[in-house]
């Protein structure tokens, strides 16, 4: 288990080079299995999708690296997704809702308090590293959307607060993805299921049934309790910007910290942490510095606090460049081509199909 995200760009490089093929299909569903932990890389724009699947294809053969390259097309399908629908994404994708859909969040879950020692320790981990495995989001999505009976939205913004890979496309479908609004069916999972994927030994809790009835389960008291909650954003000390019209100004956020982009050109470089962009999505203060600390791996990076166009002499910019995003597509200047792994591919209505098309592709080659 990690307890860490390593900052230089040395050590993440590293990485992405350690991920053993072989383990990772193996043990990639349990709770301590072999995953690569590259998703903060990945969100943050550090790595970019192509760039890792051509490292692994340097060293591991295609049919092994086939399992990991699946649940990368995962997060190239979502982020296309978001592109594809826009703000649609917010709302339910199918008519699928939920039996009921209770507004808030649930007490006990965001308290770590659900008496499945399991996923309360996984949410206690969340708060305290950041990070926790998929199936552990999926157990927290479905508790809180499938048998909590709340709606999606609330929660899944409590995750992505306290997420250091926090990214909007792959948290806000994958709760979809869970609530069954976007896909045919609900997830359930019961205990036997975390027992086996955890290796623990619970039983006798309110999830220690057959999985028929999951879906008509009562609410369990113990997730009854709703309360709301604001998620508030801090930032760093606002600093002033020593800026050089006469150089191009390369715009960074969030969501591109790749310290090699444009690296060979002289410009003035600016991370740039818009205040109307974490309104709609808040990020706790653990993940603000961990931005923060990512983008030290930019070389002369400045960092600016407040609005594109408040950012001073914006106008005698002759050249201002940036990575494409949909949540930076109001950026003035010029937009590079966005970095798919299966840029000829269009993104299908479901998953499977895109994904047998990429990998048709892959083996074409
Ligand atoms: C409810 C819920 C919320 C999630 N929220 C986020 C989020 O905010 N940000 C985020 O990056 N991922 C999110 N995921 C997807 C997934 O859980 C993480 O990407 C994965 O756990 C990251 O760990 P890893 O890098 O070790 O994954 P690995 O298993 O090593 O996978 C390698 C890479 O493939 C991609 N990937 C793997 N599984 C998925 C998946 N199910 N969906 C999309 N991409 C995947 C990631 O980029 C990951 O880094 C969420 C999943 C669920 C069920």
């Amino acid at each position: 288990m990690i307890n860490s995200f390593p900052i230089t760009y040395q050590e993440i490089l590293r990485l992405v080079n350690q991920v053993d093929m072989k383990d990772y299909a193996r043990t990639r569903n349990y709770l301590d299995g072999g995953v690569s932990h590259l998703s903060p890389y990945l969100s943050r724009g550090v790595l970019t999708l192509p760039q890792v699947k051509n490292k692994l294809l340097e060293r591991v053969k295609l049919e092994d690296a086939i399992p990991f390259l699946y649940e990368l097309t995962w997060r190239e399908y979502f982020q296309r997704t978001w592109w594809k629908y826009q703000d649609g994404i917010f709302s339910n994708l199918t008519g699928n809702a939920a039996r009921t859909q209770r507004k808030g969040l649930i007490r006990n879950i965001v308290g770590a308090n659900t008496g499945i020692t399991i996923i309360d320790e996984q949410i206690n981990q969340l708060y305290k590293i950041g990070y926790i495995h998929n199936h552990a989001r999926m157990y927290i999505a479905s508790l809180a959307s499938n048998i909590g009976q709340s709606d999606w939205q609330l929660p899944s913004q409590w995750m992505y607060y306290h997420l250091l890979d926090g990214d909007v496309a792959s948290n806000t479908l994958s709760w979809q993805w869970v609530a069954g609004t976007f896909s045919l069916k609900k997830y359930f999972f019961n205990q036997e299921n975390i027992n086996k994927f955890s290796q623990s030994l619970q039983q006798g809790t309110f999830l220690d049934i057959a999985y028929e009835k999951l879906p008509g389960l009562e609410l369990p008291p113990v997730l009854d309790e709703l309360i709301s909650s604001e998620f508030i954003t801090v930032f760093p000390s606002r600093q002033p910007l020593k800026l050089d019209p006469s150089l191009p100004l390369l715009l960074y956020n969030s969501y591109n910290l790749d310290p090699t982009w444009k690296k060979q050109i002289d410009a003035n470089r600016v991370l740039l942490l818009e205040p109307s962009h974490f309104v709609k999505f808040p990020v706790s203060e653990k993940v603000m510095n961990f931005i923060i600390e990512l983008s030290t791996n930019i070389d002369n990076i400045q960092v600016f606090v407040g609005e594109v166009n408040d950012i001073p002499t914006l106008e005698r910019f002759e050249s201002i460049l940036s990575k494409p995003h949909p949540s930076s597509r109001h950026y003035p200047g010029e937009k590079d081509e966005p970095q798919w792994m299966f840029a000829n591919i269009e993104p299908k209505a479901s998953f499977t199909a895109f994904w047998k098309l990429c990998e048709h592709s892959l083996i074409r080659k």
